[in-house]
């Protein structure tokens, strides 16, 4: 009887696709933490403070100073494809890291999550959500701001759990996420605590707000988070082509490594992965560095929305340029620009 055998087409219920866009959006507990954060500097945080346990697996919570969600909007901010950061006429047009609207309804379909938050002139409210079930609203204390607590991610979908890592390479994944950001927002302080009981002590990264100059501060927030040895053997590179800014550091030839950890590339402050712009830095570094070194450098390239698609992929680390050509000719013809003027210094030093 073919009727039996014959699978029929249904709708997915809201928590089955909350679970399925976890999957995408929420790898690790890194991946929830970027989402957290990245909403922080959305919201237009001064100071981020971030608090995990056993590497996220049980406690994620991300206090923020920002603008706050409104009581009445905290279910909205539940639920999916809802966003404050796009009107969705324009999906090229893109200002904010999220707009999707996903990683709150994702976290809420595989972990335990409540949302504390105030706006300036109300009371501050909370809501939780826990596999998926929301509460009602209830008032909450809290100064100003949004706190985000997440706890046991993945105790949901126990299939995910597994394939997490120890809690030491999961803590790391998370420091190398807020490295990431707090390199592109040196005017936000950002802070890490592991609060683990009887872990392997606490995981501590600080870095402070800064104010006045963009260079200045990019140069101290990345002899934090990278080390003063970069700091001290990295060039400035500021250069222009056809609506395409290129800023950054990008170290001399001796500080190379033997291994590409140090790279860290942005695309209009989002930090992304992305082959076009490493094939890039190689390229620049092709004359001045042998076959097995590779270049350290933290680079950003910024220009306006319509020129670059950041729509790619759900954990967004990569884009798509409208003119690849130009950011290429860009960051190589800068870079190598920087490197033989640095070279000629060091050379004319050494002779004289
Ligand atoms: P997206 O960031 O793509 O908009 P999210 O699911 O991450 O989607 O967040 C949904 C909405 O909740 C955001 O658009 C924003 O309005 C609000 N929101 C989330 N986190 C914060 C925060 N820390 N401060 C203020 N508003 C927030
Ligand atoms: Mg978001």
């Amino acid at each position: 009887n073919i009727s039996d055998t014959r699978p029929v087409i249904r709708q997915l219920d809201e928590g089955a696709i909350n679970r399925i866009a976890a999957g995408e959006v929420v790898e690790r507990p890194a991946s929830a933490v970027k989402e957290l954060v990245e909403n922080a500097i959305d919201a237009g945080a001064q100071h981020i403070e971030v608090v995990i346990a056993d590497g996220g697996k049980t406690l994620i919570r991300v206090r923020d100073d920002g603008c706050g969600i409104a009581a009445d909007e905290l279910p909205l901010a539940l639920s999916r494809h809802a966003t404050s950061k796009i009107d969705g006429s324009d999906l090229l047009n893109i200002h904010s890291f999220g707009f999707r609207g996903e990683a709150l309804p994702s976290l809420g379909a595989v972990g335990r999550l409540v949302i504390t938050s105030r706006i300036a002139g109300e009371d501050a409210a909370q809501i939780t959500v826990s596999a998926g079930k929301i509460s009602p609203i209830r008032p909450a204390a809290l100064s100003g701001g949004t706190v985000v607590e997440l706890r046991d991610l993945f105790f949901a979908t126990p299939a995910r759990l597994k394939f997490l890592r120890t809690d030491r390479a999961e803590t790391q994944a998370v420091t190398d996420v807020i490295k990431r950001l707090a390199m592109a927002e040196p005017f936000v302080g950002f802070t890490l605590r592991d609060v683990s009981s009887g872990g392997e002590g606490r995981v501590s990264f600080r870095a402070d707000a800064e104010t006045g100059d963009l260079f200045d501060a990019l140069h101290g927030r990345l002899a934090r988070v990278l080390g003063a040895e970069f700091a001290e053997n990295a060039l400035k590179i500021d250069a222009e082509r056809e609506g395409f800014h290129l800023t950054g550091y990008a170290a001399l030839p001796t500080y190379s490594r033997g291994s590409a950890v140090t790279q860290f590339l942005f695309v209009n402050g989002r930090p992304v992965k992305d082959k076009l712009l490493i094939g890039a830095l190689k390229g620049a570094y092709f004359d001045f560095l042998s076959r097995d070194r590779h270049p350290a450098a933290a680079l950003f390239v910024d220009c306006d929305p319509h020129l670059v698609d950041v729509n790619v992929h759900p954990a967004k680390s990569e884009v798509r340029f409208r003119d690849p050509g130009v950011v290429r000719g860009l960051i190589v013809s800068a870079l190598r620009h920087g490197l033989a003027e640095a070279g000629h210094r060091a050379s004319t030093t050494v002779a004289g």
